[in-house]
């Protein structure tokens, strides 16, 4: 038997495994299930590969099996094996680069490293967590003498070669795990199946358990135990198939196990896109969109939906970094074969293999997103679809206009809205279209709720003018669209060339959007006008920030708009509603009418009372069209009656 050291390095690990990764000890199995997958994989290649294994018949399969006496755990492969110089270099140091690298990040920071390390894949080494004393014997293919490999997992290891009766009929590893107290629970069928179905159920060998079931009499008396062998991982990576031997019914089946992880949706999904990318980068990803928003959407600890593996192996489905945040409905899986096993969550978030297969995964989905959109004229089954996701992930995406500068051209052209020229949904670009030659901006209103908007009597001037005005009445359109400044599209100009067009996208309850709405205003109506606004202007005080004779009002006497840069009273409302404190008090700008007779019916009155009346209601009327409620009712209420018994 020959002793040997562990390299220092390993010592360092496993001092820090045993000593500070318990609270996720179950992952062992993961890495040994994922290390026999491994050696299964090697071997296959060699018999496809190397004559000298082209006659080696092989059936690749995993074996687990537990003994609650012996207090033992046994992971059992039939793949490439280890022999004596392979176990020296395999089990004794650390060959791989971003271990290393790991351990020399660590600090003399123990609570820190723990941390760290706990979200650290540690390979082999971690099923020190659970035992207190590993055998490995192996067997490698095309030789003759099989090994066994034993530690406690401290100083060092030994390594001796086995006796006939222990040698292996045939190629591969059996690592045995004699179990830690802590390790116990192991020796179990229940927490055995349940972790290989969390971690490893897509390995694409057949995993089984062996296990011992107790069989009764007719009295129901126990009579002795059977031993049974079950397969317990599904093997099916679907996302590894090609598409063309995949169906639809597939594609929702896999769907629906997914979801069923994620404790929602049982309907089909509305859409999947499924990618696999070779070249530089080699990588599956089936992505699904759901037919009804998740529950948790509008949850700040939403329940990410896309799951990351390695090689099939499961790394994590908890990962807020997989996709931006306004794709968080997305479902789905992303594989790669690029990224190491043991990767860390803080290496995760640095990694450029994920990041670049993130930023395609988005391209990829906002094109088919597009294809949605573009596809809705052609069938009453498209229409509808496209429909069902503007109801659902209209708002997500309206997010990325201002998350994602670098999609947010592309989120333009997929965001829609509702507007005074038609029915139903309608887009940037189609407003453009329909856009009188010399208009400059693109009108919109908002603040409350749909009816509320339309009602508005802002709009009054823009529909006289037949100028189309979007509806917002999404809360989030009071955040995002005033950050996007204008629309821009390239169009075809005249000559062929492309052309950069932009319009300006200008909210009509703010002043200066008035501006298209005719001449600049009529020198003598604002002279004319000028005592009543004066009027008007001493009776409201400090309730106003401004009384301006309006360019936009046709049939209604008064309306209210938000200073240029103010942000409106409805979002000062809601923010306030919302908790947030500090808010200074906005203060409207009161726009009347300066050709209605309530107006105009100011002009020859010296009566203060009369005026603080009028004045008084013009402005709580303009609150209220807009939905705002009253600081104070009841006087509104007795203006309004004194007025109305005055005749
Ligand atoms: P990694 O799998 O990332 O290389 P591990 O610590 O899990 O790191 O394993 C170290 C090495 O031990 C593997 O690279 C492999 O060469 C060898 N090894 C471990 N388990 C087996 C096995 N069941 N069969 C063959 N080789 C193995
Ligand atoms: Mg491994």
């Amino acid at each position: 038997m020959a002793q040997h050291q562990f390299q220092t390095e390993v010592s360092q690990l496993l001092h820090l495994i045993i000593h500070s990764l318990y609270s996720n000890r179950e992952i062992f199995l993961r890495e040994l299930v994922s290390n026999a997958s491994d050696a299964l994989d090697k071997l296959k290649y060699l018999t496809v590969a190397d004559e000298a294994y082209k006659t080696l018949s092989f059936d690749p399969r995993i074996d687990i099996s537990f003994d609650k006496e012996a207090k033992t755990l046994t992971i059992k492969d039939n793949g490439i094996g280890m022999n004596e110089k392979d176990l020296e270099e395999s089990l004794g140091t650390i060959a791989r680069s971003g271990t290393k690298a790991f351990l020399e990040k660590l600090s003399a920071d123990a609570k820190k490293d723990s941390n760290l390390i706990g979200q650290f894949g540690v390979g082999f080494y971690s099923a020190f967590m659970a035992a207190e004393r590993i055998e490995v014997i192996s067997r490698k293919a095309g030789e003759e003498e099989s090994w066994k490999w034993s530690s406690e997992g401290k100083e060092g290891y030994d390594i001796e070669k086995t006796g006939p009766e222990a040698a292996l009929p045939a190629q591969g590893t059996t690592v045995v795990l004699h179990l830690s107290e802590e390790g116990l629970e192991y020796a179990n069928r229940w927490s055995v199946e349940d972790i290989i179905k969390r971690y490893s159920n897509h390995v694409a060998f057949p995993i089984y358990l062996t296990y011992d079931e107790k069989e009764y009499d007719d009295k129901g008396k126990e009579k002795g135990s059977k031993t049974k062998t079950d397969r317990i991982n599904s093997g099916q990576a679907l996302w590894r198939r090609s598409k063309s031997e995949l169906k639809e019914e597939d594609y929702t089946e896999f769907y629906k196990s997914l979801s069923s992880q994620f404790g929602s949706d049982t309907e089909p999904p509305l859409h999947y896109v499924h990618t696999r990318a070779e070249g530089t980068l080699e990588y599956s990803t089936l992505f699904y969109i759901p037919s009804k928003a998740p529950f948790d959407m509008y949850n700040v600890d939403y329940k990410p939906g896309v799951k990351l593996y390695v090689k099939r192996v499961y790394i994590t489905d908890d990962d807020k970094e997989l996709m931006p945040t306004w794709l968080r409905f997305v479902k789905g899986v992303i594989d790669s074969e690029d990224l190491p096993l043991n990767v860390s969550r803080e290496i995760l978030q640095q990694n450029k293999i994920l990041l670049n297969i993130k930023n395609a995964s988005v391209k990829k989905l906002l094109s088919e997103i597009k294809a949605m959109a573009d596809a809705a004229g052609n069938s009453e089954d498209n229409k509808k679809k496209w429909e069902t996701f503007v109801r659902e992930f209209n708002r997500p995406l309206k997010e990325g206009l201002y998350q994602d500068y670098a999609n947010r051209e592309q989120i333009q052209e997929l965001v829609r809205f509702k507007s005074t020229a038609v029915e139903g949904w309608t887009s940037f670009a189609d407003y453009v279209s329909r856009m009188k030659d010399d208009q400059k901006n693109i009108y919109y209103i908002t603040g409350g709720d749909e009816n509320t908007l339309r009602a508005s009597p802002l709009l009054e001037a823009y529909k006289a003018r037949d100028i189309e005005v979007l509806i917002m009445d999404d809360e989030i359109d009071d955040l995002v669209i005033p950050s996007l400044h204008s629309y821009r599209k390239e169009s075809p100009a005249e000559d062929g060339k492309k052309e950069n067009k932009s319009w300006e996208l200008k909210a009509v309850n703010r002043a200066g959007a008035d501006e298209e709405l005719g001449e600049k205003q009529n020198k003598q109506a604002e002279k004319e006008a000028k005592p009543v606004i004066e009027k008007i202007k001493k009776a409201l005080g400090d309730r106003v920030k401004d009384v301006k004779l309006s360019r936009r009002l046709h049939d209604s006497p008064s309306c209210i708009v938000a200073d240029e840069n103010d942000p409106s009273i409805q979002m000062a409302q809601m923010l306030k509603a919302m908790g947030q404190t500090g808010m200074p008090d906005v203060k409207p700008i009161l726009e009347v009418n300066g050709e209605h007779p309530i107006v105009a019916g100011l002009k020859d009155t010296g009566d203060e009372e009369k005026i603080a009346d009028v004045a008084g209601v013009l402005l709580d009327q303009a609150l209220l069209v807009e939905g705002i409620k009253l600081k104070d009712p009841a006087d509104f209420v007795k203006r309004l009656n004194r007025l109305l018994s005055a005749g």
